[in-house]
């Protein structure tokens, strides 16, 4: 017996039923399509002859493939897909009427034929290959694929296959791609005596013999190769009188199980209408030649041509129909009497299928329940990859969501409807349906062709020229955002009492000329909108302003959506003002806030000042991410964020950036215990409305910032992430000097003071360097160059080892003076001692001489070449004329709570970085996580370690979030195990 491998997954897997909700199937399927090779591209397969036994109690198969094909440039090895499974016994060529055993080889997955001569083109081969064995049982049917070997309630046999994902080289030797259907194919399929074999196209025959019967089934019309298939079952079979579209009688045939032939009867009837209602839209059916069949299947359904498999539960959906029957009949024209030639273009299957059966919801309930079916789609939708790339795609790429492709991708059914109903907006509903209808028959001759000449290959291109022909529109802008990348359109509103504001904010700029209709006070206009903002003056006294009010438009957040987040925020800070932006990573909004805040927490009547924030949101009940910068606002999504895909609030640091009171910093306000009562405030207060965990990070003195929190109000957050976050202990940490003597390699520091030797060796050439610099960049030096220069040097070592500089840039004794300054400017960055930034930092300095505690210098190495800072101190860059008085206690306090209580913190560090020389050492009785990440520096970030620790750390954060974090997903945990 053949060991299957299989691909188990670490994480526990929900499987939902539902055929286009996002599923984590645990085993991967092996893959179909993509890029064809030039060995199968030369060929085109004509027909395949299927003789097989089927072995029920070995669960195995035997018998032989026939495979016809045209040669289409000159090729001297057939290349064939088939299953590991299968053993192969021999390969013969029909030649001249002869049967040739020719060479073959059966590895990877391949079959290699040789017949050790060239076939040219025009030619075509015929070779017939046998072989046997047991073809792989399917685990999670009908989406990871195979052989089902099931019994009926009665303990009959009841086989049945399915092999979209995986192709028909699961159970016979084929050309496994959508690019290549056979017009023919026949198939023998000996069982025992007592089961009938159901399958493609027409039953010609059943011939018995012994014990068992041979069903001879035949497909005259294209046929791809994932919808050959087989259903064995003691199978009674229903009919039902239609009379299609043309005119023409037509049975309606379902082969069921005897203990479900009542249900079936009961369920029935409702399949006319479904056929009837297709015939409509799109045309005829499009195998009236040869048949209109249903089968019960042990597996939910697919849409195997003319044998459409069905498990449904013959019940039906909210909107009143049999979803699973609608839908795999959709399939007969999209899908099997048009084809996408690559699995790129899937969602021309499987997206206007889904769109066919919201259709036929407004055909039962009217555009309520059109409208109720589109409003489903949506949450389903995770826009993490391109609908349709102009890229080849396999089946795994297009289903699944990699890297671990066991997750998947419902995009092509929900986001593939949702463009169709956009478009239908857009272009009119008449221009919409005449060119979907256009894109399956392109012809009224196609529309009466029964031959097999009907069916044809399409891709999204043949799409979008229909459309810009049916509707005169150019059209190109529409689907390259919607189709080609994955991210939405987001619709900017503003509204004063005077003005409403409205502005496309696209992926990457895209052009996007989408007009919105806007109702104002019930009169309805549409107004042309792009990617700068569009004014509409609001009279005095109106009413409502609705944006898109039965969101036609596919974008990141409707209208409503907006209100809910302004509303619920107001209600919380009535003295808010909100502004939308434009957003960012995975936000579907996003907000600039002024928030007023007390001066003094403890007496408000002291006057407030404006704390700016900006709001990412996603959901009120996913986790959200408070960052408690250190100094002014940065704008941009945080790592925590994007792991756990939750919402982010960035708030600035009082009285920095635009944070300062209007008339300036009243320096007594500025302490660390109001800085935490203004984050203490904001949580508390958004806790009523975001109701997920809460995450509090900042970096450096960001993350320092995120401790003191933690250790004044430990219950605020649910978890705490502080990055390269340092706790001082004192006005000159000695630790920080400690770690600059001791840290890395003794040749690099070496190399490091032999640099600040030979800058200040060469003061007067570097002094003119800095000189020019300052004039080039405008910049004003109070403190006076040659302060700088000195400052710049006895920082050089704690920058150095801060940001992690390379010991073989470090310029050589001999260096010009232009390249010594560059390189200090590069680690140290000279404008630190420009005017405007000792400006922009002094509430820092501030900070630091009163509570937070700082670094010192070491003169020593460079002592006998210092010529006037010969006392350096940090203290020089302070405020001047404000007590500075320092107290010694409070940071103590807050490194005795987190080094004994600080529970849920994860510490994270890089190992050269100088302010790791100040970490927090959390004791064993705290369920904290230190990560020191290898010779890493400032800059450190969970996604610079390795994967093992970055398991470590998103395990450990999905214990205390008790959420799904999603970056786990991404980093494929997955291991091989044995079966
Ligand atoms: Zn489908």
């Amino acid at each position: 017996m053949t060991k299957t491998t299989i691909l188990f997954s670490l994480l526990f897997c929900l499987i939902s039923f539902q055929i286009n909700a996002q599923r984590y199937l645990g085993v991967k399927p092996t893959d179909s399509g993509g890029l064809l090779s030039y060995a199968q591209a030369s060929y085109d397969v004509r027909q395949y002859d299927l003789d097989l036994s089927i072995l029920i109690e070995q669960k195995a198969i035997r018998g032989s493939v026939r495979i016809q094909a045209d040669v289409l440039s000159p090729i001297d090895q057939i290349v064939l897909d088939l299953d590991s499974a299968f053993e192969v016994s021999k390969v013969v060529l029909e030649k001249e009427g002869a049967l040739l055993p020719i060479d073959f080889e059966h590895k990877d997955l391949k079959l290699y034929c040789t017949p050790h001569f060239t076939f040219q083109p025009q030619e075509e081969f015929a070779i017939r290959v046998y072989y046997s064995g047991k073809p792989k049982v399917a685990p999670r049917p009908p989406w990871v694929g195979g052989f089902m070997w099931e019994e009926t309630e009665e303990g009959k046999p009841w086989i049945a296959t399915a092999c979209q994902f995986d192709g028909a080289d699961l159970w016979f030797p084929c050309k496994d791609h959508p690019s290549d259907e056979a017009e023919h194919v026949r198939l023998n399929i000996t069982v025992p005596k007592g089961l009938e074999v159901v399958s493609n196209g027409v039953l010609e025959n059943v011939s018995k013999s012994g014990d068992s019967n041979t069903f001879q089934w035949i497909v005259n019309s294209p046929i791809n190769n994932y919808n050959i298939a087989l259903n064995i079952a003691p199978y009674e079979h229903l009919k039902l009188d239609y009379t299609n579209v043309l005119g023409e009688e037509m049975p309606l045939n379902w082969w069921v199980l005897p203990e479900h032939k009542k249900q079936a009867k009961a369920q029935f009837p409702q399949f006319k209408d479904h056929l009837k209602f297709y015939e409509k839209v799109l045309g005829p059916y499009p195998f009236r030649s040869e048949k209109y069949g249903i089968v019960e299947t042990p597996h939910l359904g697919m849409e195997h041509q003319t044998a459409i498999a069905y498990g449904a539960d013959f019940t039906n959906n909210e909107f009143g129909f049999d979803f699973l029957h609608h839908h795999e009949l959709g399939h007969e024209w999209w899908g099997n009497l048009v084809t996408a030639s690559d699995w790129k273009d899937f969602w021309i299957h499987e997206g206007f299928c889904i769109y066919m059966q919201v259709l036929y919801a407004e055909e039962l309930g009217g555009m309520p329940a059109y409208h109720k079916y589109i409003s489903t789609l949506k949450p389903k939708v995770r826009n993490k990859q391109a609908l349709a790339p102009l890229e080849s795609k396999s089946t795994l790429e297009k289903y699944f969501f990699g890297p671990c492709y066991i997750e998947s991708d419902g995009d092509i059914y929900t986001k593939g409807a949702l463009v169709l109903h956009t478009l239908r907006y857009l272009v009119g509903e008449e221009a919409l349906l005449k060119g979907i209808r256009k894109l399956a028959y392109p012809t009224k001759e196609a529309e009466r062709s029964t031959d097999g000449s009907q069916c044809h290959f399409v891709n999204s291109t043949d799409f979008i020229r229909i459309m810009e022909e049916e509707s005169g529109m150019e059209l190109d802008w529409y689907f390259e955002l919607y189709l080609r990348q994955p991210d939405l359109p987001n619709l900017v509103i503003n509204q004063t009492e005077s003005n409403l504001t409205l502005q496309w904010d696209t992926p990457k700029k895209l052009a996007f000329p989408m007009p919105v209709e806007v109702v104002i006070d019930g009169k309805k206009k549409r107004i042309e909108v792009g990617l700068e903002e569009v004014k509409i003056p609001l009279e005095k006294g109106v009413k409502e302003v609705l944006v898109d009010p039965e969101n036609w438009i596919y974008k990141a957040s409707d209208q409503s959506e907006k209100e809910k987040v302004r509303a619920a925020f107001l209600a919380q800070f009535p003295k808010a003002k909100l502004k939308e932006v434009k957003r960012k990573a995975h936000f579907t909004q996003y907000y600039e806030i002024y928030l007023p805040q007390p001066l003094d927490h403890s007496n408000p009547k002291n006057g407030t000042f404006e704390q700016k924030m900006y709001l990412g949101h996603v959901d009120f009940e996913k986790p959200i991410l408070i960052e408690t910068e250190g100094y002014q606002l940065y704008n941009y999504p945080r790592e925590i964020s994007k792991i756990t895909k939750g919402n982010q609030l960035l708030v600035e640091y009082r009285f920095y950036g635009e944070s300062v009171p209007k008339g300036g910093i009243p320096w007594k306000y500025l302490t660390n215990d109001l800085a935490i009562e203004d984050y203490h405030r904001i949580v508390s207060k958004l806790k009523n409305v975001y109701t997920g965990k809460w995450i509090s990070s900042g970096v450096s003195k960001g993350g320092e910032t995120t401790l003191i929190y933690k250790s004044k109000y430990p219950n605020d957050v649910d978890v705490a992430v502080p990055y390269v976050a340092p706790i001082i202990l004192g006005v000159e940490d000695p630790r920080t000097d400690q770690h600059i003597n001791t840290v890395g390699e003794k040749t690099t520091r070496k190399r490091i003071t032999e640099f600040q030797r030979t800058v200040l060796q060469n003061r007067t050439e570097v002094l003119k360097e800095i000189e020019q610099y300052a004039a080039k960049k405008e910049m004003k030096f109070s403190v006076g160059l040659e302060v700088a220069l000195e400052y710049a040097v006895l920082e050089f070592p704690f920058s150095y080892w801060q940001w992690g500089g390379n010991v073989s840039d470090i310029p050589t004794k001999d260096a010009p003076a232009k390249e010594l300054f560059n390189y200090l400017n590069q680690i140290v960055g000279i404008s630190f001692y420009s005017d405007i930034t000792i400006d922009r930092l002094l509430p820092s300095y501030y900070q630091h001489m009163k509570e937070l505690g700082y670094y010192g210098f070491d003169t020593t190495p460079v002592a006998d070449l210092l010529e006037i800072v010969h006392k350096p101190t940090n203290s020089f860059f302070a405020p001047q004329n404000v007590d500075l008085t320092y107290n010694p206690n409070y940071m103590k306090e807050v490194v005795d709570f987190l080094e004994s209580k600080g529970d849920n913190i994860l510490y994270i560090y890089g190992e050269y970085d100088t302010w790791g020389a100040c970490a927090v050492n959390p004791s064993d009785k705290t369920n904290a996580l230190k990560m020191v990440l290898k010779k890493g520096s400032h800059a450190t970030r969970i996604r610079h370690f390795s994967v093992e620790d970055q398991i470590r750390i998103y395990s450990q954060l999905k214990d205390w979030l008790g959420v799904k974090v999603e970056a786990l997903g991404d980093l494929c945990l997955e291991k091989e195990e044995e079966i």
